[in-house]
């Protein structure tokens, strides 16, 4: 036993310093990392500082052949091994072998691979320059001052297509939002156009970089993911494009994409997830430069923030360059617009305040934001953690508010719990978070906020609101389980109204998409591998509840017409937000003044009604334009009123302007 004890106590010690030596490791900055074609031919520099030998191994197709030539790397500075050949070998493709601990590792198109052919297995040697769609170089996305003026629309590819009422012709793929006059079987806009017609100003992809569940090799069999399992970060995924043994075709298409939405005036997002790798010992991570770029428990393990059985450690220089740079790389490469993080809080702050500093350099309408929070434990320690606590310690980063979410709702994990929006009294504290957007606000108590506790943003441009997402159930399916003795048309008016609520708030809205024709997932709160009968959208529902649509639409024209509701500072909120007092279980009501943030209205009154009550409200006297009243919506008006005594329908918003 005392043998066993000491034999811990070293272990453990012996660890601790092993993760402390990858800071000693020597890195590398340089760009030509892994791959660059020049005049004098292709040169391979592989960082790998621990490594006893390298070899390249080069390869005339994309899988299944034996290596045409191998190449033995030499030892070369900070790290890295180096080979070159006189050749351009444009056509080719190549992987990497290393020897680590006297073990030859399996094959690894390394971690910088720009390009790959099926399944990533190898990567591959293209003219870059070759992908660019015609128009490449004038190309721009939507110009944004604050991120608080983006309205985000989070879509999976196929979700969005693959069903049969979308019209489109490459259903699940890249090119699916390149298809322009698309439309449902009753004749509603589809694609591109139903995102235009919807007014969004962004679209937030999940997973489009390579990833590892989907077998491009096959097809046909109509596989699903979400995509949260990352193989190559800076190749796009091939079975979204419509040839993955075709290196160029994932990357034309994809920019094709970016560029179709651009013309558009639509900015695009993507979901990054740096935090993890799908595989631990066989990822690429791992096989390129073994341990250096994961966190470890103390016995030498991996530790798992993630969940998914590894966590990625930003803390470490070429880690953290790592990500600095591949972001960089989608932002100039691909023209990405913003980047959301998954389980950000997984990345330490400094890391994501280089990420957000750099990409700003190359375009300042670019946004950054992600999840303030990590799956499970992590060696990192918390005040390094870019967590929702720590936002105001990052500059140019937003996250995800789950203090609106769960209030309006209900609890995500507890399907049958209803919030604020579906009668359950106590939230109103809660939601007033969400309404200030987590800044400071003389008549917000957050001791009473269910999550938080304190006022954790220092300005509204830290928050994203949103009731629901890709993860956990979808609105509709929530509204069915905690209510499931309503109606469709009283659960659509209580979507209206959680929506109201986000899309009125200060912050960034953000919605899921399909919500705006109100969409299910049948029910299956985790779908990430559910078959297209889950997932995809029924594009028929555009017409069925086309009132819902109509609803949404003009919800998000309000917020885009009226800068009021798009406040930048937490002094403007503070100034600009009044809330009146009313003891009333499910009563929110509030005004907005001063012809906030330059709003052409001085004033706008606003009153949430989540209980099955009709609500009196006491509002000024004078002639006020009715925006939003009874379920209905339209920043137009819907008619005038005189102040007084002013119905607010149960489950309803009322939004009155003068
Ligand atoms: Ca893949």
């Amino acid at each position: 036993m005392a043998l066993t004890a000491s034999g811990l106590g070293l272990s453990a010690s012996a660890e601790t310093s092993m993760e402390s030596s990858y800071l000693e490791w020597p890195t590398y900055s340089g760009d030509d990392l892994e791959l660059k074609v020049d005049n004098s031919g292709t040169h391979f520099t592989l960082w790998s500082p621990k490594a006893q030998s390298a070899e390249v191994y080069i390869y005339d197709s994309d899988r299944n052949t034996p290596a045409i030539d191998t190449l033995t790397m030499k030892r070369s500075e900070n790290g890295t091994w180096r080979a070159s050949v006189p050749e351009k070998l444009y056509g080719k493709f190549y992987t990497f072998s290393v020897t680590a601990d006297g073990k030859k590792l399996a094959e690894t198109p390394g971690i910088w691979a720009k390009a790959a052919g099926t399944n990533g297995l190898r990567a591959a040697i293209i003219d870059m320059s070759a992908t660019d769609p015609e128009g490449w170089a004038q190309d721009k996305g939507p110009k944004l001052d604050h991120i608080t003026d983006a309205v985000l629309y989070e879509m999976h590819h196929r979700d969005f297509s693959i069903d049969p009422s979308s019209g489109i012709v490459h259903k699940g793929k890249f090119l699916a939002l390149t298809e322009p006059s698309t439309k449902s079987p009753q004749g509603a806009s589809t694609g591109i156009d139903h995102l235009k017609e919807l007014g969004v100003t962004h679209v937030h992809i999940l997973p489009s970089y390579d990833y590892n569940s989907v077998d491009e090799a096959n097809l046909q069999t109509n596989q699903y993911n979400w995509g949260y399992d990352p193989f190559n970060y800076n190749v796009p995924e091939g079975s979204y494009s419509t040839d993955p043994a075709d290196p160029s075709a994932r990357i034309r298409e994809m920019k094709e994409m970016v560029k179709a939405l651009h013309d558009a005036g639509i900015g695009v997002v993507m979901d990054v997830v740096y935090n993890h790798t799908a595989d631990n010992d066989g990822s690429n991570f791992s096989l390129t430069a073994p341990g250096y770029f994961y966190r470890h428990k103390a016995d030498g393990s991996y530790s798992d923030a993630s969940g998914c059985g590894n966590e990625t450690a930003s803390e470490r220089k070429q880690m953290r360059d790592f990500i600095v740079n591949s972001v960089k790389y989608w932002a100039k490469e691909y023209h990405i617009d913003g980047f959301r993080f998954d389980l950000m809080a997984i990345h330490d702050i400094e890391t994501m305040n280089e990420v957000a500093a750099e990409l700003k350099k190359i375009n300042p309408s670019i946004f950054v934001y992600g999840e303030g929070w990590t799956a499970g434990d992590s060696p990192l320690p918390k005040e390094q953690r870019a967590l929702k606590e720590n936002v105001d310690k990052m500059t140019g980063i937003a996250v995800f508010s789950d203090d609106l979410r769960d209030a309006v709702k209900g609890h995500y994990s507890d399907a049958a719990d209803r919030g604020f929006a579906t009668g359950k009294p106590g939230n109103e504290e809660t939601v007033k978070i969400g309404i200030v957007a987590a800044t400071a606000h003389p008549q917000v108590d957050y001791s009473k906020g269910n999550n938080s506790k304190f006022a954790y943003a220092g300005a509204p441009t830290e928050i994203i609101n949103y009731v629901s997402c890709h993860d956990d159930l979808t609105l509709t399916d929530k509204l069915a389980k905690s209510l499931p003795d309503a109606t469709e048309a009283e659960r659509k008016r209580a979507a209206r109204l959680a929506q109201t609520i986000v899309f009125t708030s200060q912050g960034t809205p953000f919605m899921f998409a399909g919500e705006e024709v109100f969409r299910d997932k049948k029910g299956v709160h985790n779908s990430y591998k559910s078959p297209d009968s889950v997932n995809a959208i029924d594009w028929t529902l555009k017409t069925t509840n086309a009132d819902q649509f109509e609803y949404y639409k003009n919800l998000i024209k309000l917020r885009r017409e009226h800068p009021a509701f798009r406040m930048t500072t937490a002094e403007e909120i503070a100034h600009n937000i009044v809330f009146d007092k009313t003891t009333v279980p499910n009563i929110i009501s509030y005004t907005i003044r001063n012809h906030a943030n330059g709003d052409r209205w001085g004033e706008i009154k606003i009153i949430f009604n989540g209980s099955s009550e009709n609500y009196t409200a006491k509002i000024p006297k004078g002639k006020w334009l009715v925006v939003a009243r009874d379920g209905e919506i339209d920043p137009d008006g819907l008619g005038t009123c005189d102040g007084g005594k002013v119905a607010v329908e149960p489950v309803s918003a009322l939004i009155l302007a003068r």
